[in-house]
């Protein structure tokens, strides 16, 4: 829809009616990258976004941690109106340069997943090697910008050293190698770093796993070893438990039940999902939807996810499928 659309209805006061529709029906919502004022990039926020992003939210929600709305959900009292929770996925350092000093000018409480081999230095995220690869000179047609999303579908479905043989190969192909640490632009935060976040007060540091693999595509006793080792390795890290948790890719066919059951388990609180959703009383604290908020820019595209428009959209278009 386009934003001419959405502004005017917007103007009619479709979005109020939506707002107060849903209000009792907090929003996650999930980050991953953002950059500096005078840059550019599809895949990261830029800072003067996000701050009119804070501010809208700051007049306009109750923005509370993670923890705090599944506490809340948990407790079985209804939901607190017009309810927000800020979620950021992997590690990046970008999150520690730009997000950090604008989360507390506007003292916003933020939930941080991170990878633990990406932030011990091990290696980083297959899904960033990708995205480095698809962003060279004279790469093949396969992995250019816009077959990602096809390529991103296929790599999902395989097993973590199949997926990196596919990774070698191309870069093989393109005749160039993938650097040992990552660029900049995809290097992860120090345990530093994160302890100075977690010791401010308002950043809770969560799992995404050891290695960021799609859970449906290893074995339950390698999930297993994921949850606990990451949980293990990012508490000895920042020197605090570690309560929640984040799947990777995080869609419907990226996980079994049996893995939402051993997250329970393995001692975490609750974990979010990247399906898109409101959450309610009847939602699991397990199977926690969430908003993407990388491609949504203008204020109109906020608009029509916050104020709960898409929530509806979605909900009759899909009831009229069914029909
Ligand atoms: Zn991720």
């Amino acid at each position: 829809m386009s934003n001419f659309a959405l502004r005017a209805l917007r103007g009619l006061g479709v979005f109020s009616l939506t707002r107060v529709l849903s209000a009792s029906m907090p929003r996650i919502l999930m980050y991953h990258d953002f950059c500096g004022p005078n840059e550019a990039d599809d895949d990261a926020i830029n800072v003067e976004d996000l701050r009119r992003q804070f501010a809208y939210l700051r007049r306009n929600f109750r923005v509370v941690s993670l923890r705090q709305l599944a506490d809340e959900l948990r407790s079985g009292a209804s939901l607190q109106k017009h309810t927000v929770a800020l979620t950021i996925d992997d590690g990046r350092r970008n999150c520690y340069e730009f997000l950090f000093p604008l989360l507390k000018e506007f003292e916003l409480p933020a939930t941080f997943f991170v990878v633990s081999a990406f932030i011990q230095g091990e290696d980083w995220i297959w899904t960033d090697k990708v995205l480095w690869l698809s962003r060279q000179a004279n790469g093949p047609e396969a992995i250019m910008p816009d077959s990602l999303p096809a390529v991103f579908g296929a790599l999902n479905r395989m097993r973590p050293e199949n997926r990196k043989a596919w990774i070698e190969n191309t870069a093989q192909s393109m005749g160039v190698s993938v650097p040992k640490t990552p660029p900049p632009r995809f290097a992860p935060c120090s345990w530093e770093e994160l302890r100075e976040m977690a010791d401010s007060g308002l950043i809770e540091i969560g799992s995404h796993t050891v290695t960021h693999p799609i859970l449906s595509s290893i074995s339950d006793e390698e999930s297993w070893a994921e949850l606990i080792n990451s949980r293990a390795q990012i508490s000895a890290g920042i020197g605090r438990p570690v309560n929640c948790f984040c799947f990777p890719n995080g869609k419907a066919n990226d996980y079994r039940s049996s893995q939402v059951k051993q997250i329970q388990e393995a001692g975490y609180l609750c974990a979010v999902i990247a399906e898109f959703g409101l959450v309610q009383a009847s939602t699991d604290p397990y199977l926690l939807p969430r908003i993407g908020m990388t491609r949504k820019r203008t204020q109109e595209q906020i608009s029509k996810y916050l104020e709960g428009f898409a929530y509806y959209q979605e909900r009759f278009q899909s009831g009229r499928g069914e029909a």
